[in-house]
């Protein structure tokens, strides 16, 4: 599982003269993020300055991650690359398809029989193309990149939105969609709008009841769930200094829920201990020896609001815990604030569950600290009144810390232990009584606490507070209760009040553990069998969508005109479609069918021009495909905005559809689009938008001449004969028309590997 020392050196070893020639073009001091940002251009050494929320660059990240309900779809694109091995160190993880349940050792065989096709998948594709790959059980994702794989100043991308919690570690880890992720492991560059910065300046230090995670929960207070757009945060002071490496981790993952590209701190004491408690020492001697690379320059940090484009500073001494819910982790609450809070709002007061874990808090740190809370109301006769689970964010923490005691010391409390992944964090719970919808309270210690996320209850009302704090709160049973000024009630009736939490920011000890669940690939994949079976239901081997043919398209249908807003969410929903994740066939049925028929305002009917009838948009389309018939789809503003979702693109393609054309794109949908061998255009004229009729038959005239710049040309015939001529723009590039060409971009990667 070792990670690549050779490959961080190099970083290291390139990371000077990067950084310095950057400062150079830039003519000023530079924060972490620039200098990491700087140091990973794809072109090597700087050669211009690029302007904040601005400009495109390109970027060679380090590593790829992925986790098990992404890697699915990835996987099976990256096996059309024709690369023998992956160009990048790239890990996959098995943690979301884990139910929670009855507890880890049940829930874990289930989990194994059920999804055994797509482990078997992922386990033997990993095998094949040198990727690293985490058996179900192993851990959530982050912890374990957290625990192996993050390095001071790297720069990751993962298939995951909290990718980001790498920053705990000084890195720069962003989320991204599948398609970014086979571009990395084909070997190509990855695209990203230089980011804004936002500084967060931590003076004080985190005392009594307050953990890292109150820093997050106050920064989103502030900064609302869209704040941190477009971003990334930046945390110094003498408070960042003085916190663990994995609450730095906390912090920066949920950077996440402010919308930020990602968070970072700069390389300290803190991170030298973790990454020698966790066995890479020599990343801290090669670490060292760049020291001054891998924080913001000391002009930055002492005029911070010169060099960041928006600066907020928090007093840590002065923190208060924070509560944060219900259903938006945004809304934030000091503990001293709750009971005025929850009473004024109606929120059930009755804590049910409390529940610790999740890749934001299940270090050891957060164990430990939580379970000297747990030891304190053992110790006084005091019996929880709320329900209790935690899943430990890897195998490692949990072998750790039942060697150390303090799982026992959970069980005192009838404390659930569930298997070393997602579990309750992404509505992998089934929670006994959640299907009866009642209004109730619960407490964890997760990032996100949307409607219905953690059991599908929409009246589960949760809220997200620091595991130390839910241990308290579930102890309690009360959402208004405050540890810091409150007393409970022990078996002899007497009034107990608890200490502030305390526990070991790494083990004394030392981490261990038996096995970590790591497989390693073997040294060469060129005989391993991918395994996919035939007759699966959620997997599928994917074929090369077929090479433009050169001609304009013609006699094209219009599918649907959606009307208003179109998100990924509309186009390839996702609830109970992620079971069909890794099978394009089987998720095309999902193509469409949340957005809203411009004609009839209904959604998810359209006319079949072929019959005159209304039906499913998939099934529309397949009709169209069956005929060999070539459809559109038209669309409003900002289509396809929302997550970075592949299979958005992946499914039109799949199902005959040959252009988009709408008023305006999400650019990430765009790209998706393009990369899928699709045309993504735009209406030179937003007002044909109104010109297209439910009847129109389409016809491309000048697509034989697609060149970058220049329009091109549609011809819309309406049932009665009568024609509008549509303009419509695009931006393709010279190699993006080379994607089209080929049929898709791993289609022109195939070719030329
Ligand atoms: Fe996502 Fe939750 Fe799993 Fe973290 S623990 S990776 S937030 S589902």
């Amino acid at each position: 599982m070792a990670f690549d020392i050779e490959m961080i050196k190099k970083v290291y070893g390139t990371m000077a003269e990067r950084v310095d020639k950057a400062r150079e073009l830039v003519g000023r001091p530079l924060t972490l993020s620039e200098k990491i940002l700087y140091s990973h251009l794809w072109e090597g050494t700087p050669s211009q300055a690029f302007s904040r929320g601005k400009d495109y660059v390109d970027f060679a990240p380090d590593r790829v991650a992925c986790q098990d309900a992404t890697a699915q779809m990835a996987l099976l694109q990256f096996m059309h690359a024709g690369k023998k091995t992956v160009a990048v160190p790239t890990t996959v993880h098995c943690d979301h398809l884990i139910q929670a349940k009855v507890g880890a050792t049940t829930d874990l065989a289930v989990a194994n029989s059920q999804s055994k096709e797509v482990f078997d998948f992922l386990s033997s594709v990993s095998n094949k193309y040198g990727i690293g790959f985490w058996k179900p059980g192993s851990g959530i994702i982050h912890q374990i990149v957290l625990e192996n794989y993050a390095f001071p100043g790297g720069m990751m991308i993962g298939t995951d939105s909290h990718t980001v919690n790498a920053g705990g570690l000084g890195m720069l880890a962003i989320g991204v969609g599948g398609a970014d992720a086979v571009d990395v492991m084909s070997g190509m560059s990855w695209e990203l709008k230089f980011p804004k910065l936002i500084g967060v300046k931590l003076t004080g230090k985190l005392n009594g009841w307050t953990a890292p995670k109150d820093v997050i929960l106050k920064v989103a207070d502030i900064l609302t769930v869209k704040g941190g757009t477009g971003a990334i945060v930046e945390y110094f002071g003498e408070g960042a200094i003085n916190m663990s490496c994995t609450g730095k981790g906390t912090i920066c993952n949920m950077g996440a829920e402010i919308g930020a590209t990602t968070s970072t701190f700069g390389y300290d004491d803190s991170m030298r201990r973790y990454l020698a408690a966790t066995g890479r020492q020599d990343v801290v001697d090669a670490a060292d020896k760049v020291a001054d690379y891998l924080t913001g320059d000391a002009e930055v940090y002492a005029n911070p609001s010169q060099y960041f484009d928006e600066l907020i500073e928090i007093n840590l001494s002065e923190l208060e815990p924070h509560i944060n819910g219900p259903f938006t982790p945004d809304r934030g609450t000091p503990v001293s604030k709750m009971k005025e809070e929850a009473t004024k709002n109606g929120w059930p007061l009755k804590v049910e569950w409390g529940l610790i874990g999740s890749c934001t808090n299940s270090s050891y740190e957060d164990m430990a600290r939580a379970a000297s809370i747990v030891e304190q109301a053992v110790a006084h006769g005091i019996s929880p009144k709320a329900e209790f689970g935690i899943n430990p964010g890897s195998e490692q923490i949990r072998y750790t810390i039942e060697r150390d005691g303090i799982i026992a010391t959970f069980e005192k409390m009838g404390t659930k232990v569930f298997t070393n992944a997602c579990g309750p964090c992404i509505g992998q719970w089934d929670r006994a009584g959640a299907d009866k919808e009642e209004k109730n309270t619960i407490v964890h210690s997760f990032n996100r606490n949307f409607s219905k996320r953690a059991d599908g209850n929409p009246n589960t009302h949760a809220f997200v507070t620091s595991p130390e704090m839910v241990a308290a709160l579930a102890i309690s049973g009360d959402l208004s209760f405050n540890p810091i000024t409150d007393t409970l009630l022990n078996d002899k009736g007497e009034a107990v009040k608890l200490n502030p939490p305390t526990g070991d920011e790494l083990p004394k000890r030392g981490f261990d553990v038996e096995d970590a669940g790591f497989q390693a690939p073997a040294a060469d994949g060129s005989d391993v069998q991918v395994a996919v079976s035939e007759t699966s239901d959620r997997l599928q081997l994917l074929a090369p969508f077929d090479a433009w043919d050169g001609k304009n398209i013609s006699g094209a249908k219009l599918l649907i005109k959606a009307f208003g807003k179109c998100t990924t969410d509309h186009i390839s929903m996702a609830g109970p479609w992620l079971r069909f994740r890794g099978h394009l066939d089987n998720i095309s049925n999902n193509m469409l069918i949340g957005a809203v028929n411009a004609y009839n305002q209904e959604a998810n009917k359209v006319k079949n021009q072929l019959t005159g009838e209304y039906a499913a948009v998939p099934a529309v389309a397949r009709a169209y495909k069956a005929a060999g018939v070539p459809s559109i789809v038209v669309g409003d503003q900002n289509y396809g905005e929302g997550s970075s979702r592949e299979h958005a693109a992946m499914e039109p393609r799949f199902l005959g559809v040959k252009a988009v054309l709408v008023k305006s794109f999400a650019r990430i949908h765009e790209t998706n689009l393009k990369k899928q061998g699709m045309l993504a255009l735009t209406f030179a004229n937003e007002a044909d938008y109104d010109k297209i009729k439910e009847d129109d038959t389409i016809n491309f005239l000048d697509l034989t001449e697609f060149a970058p710049g220049k329009p091109l040309t549609l011809e819309f015939v309406h049932a009665d004969g009568s024609k509008d001529i549509i303009l419509a723009n695009h931006t393709y590039n010279e190699s993006q028309i080379g994607w089209f060409v080929a049929g898709s971009a791993l289609n022109l990667i195939a070719a030329n590997a």
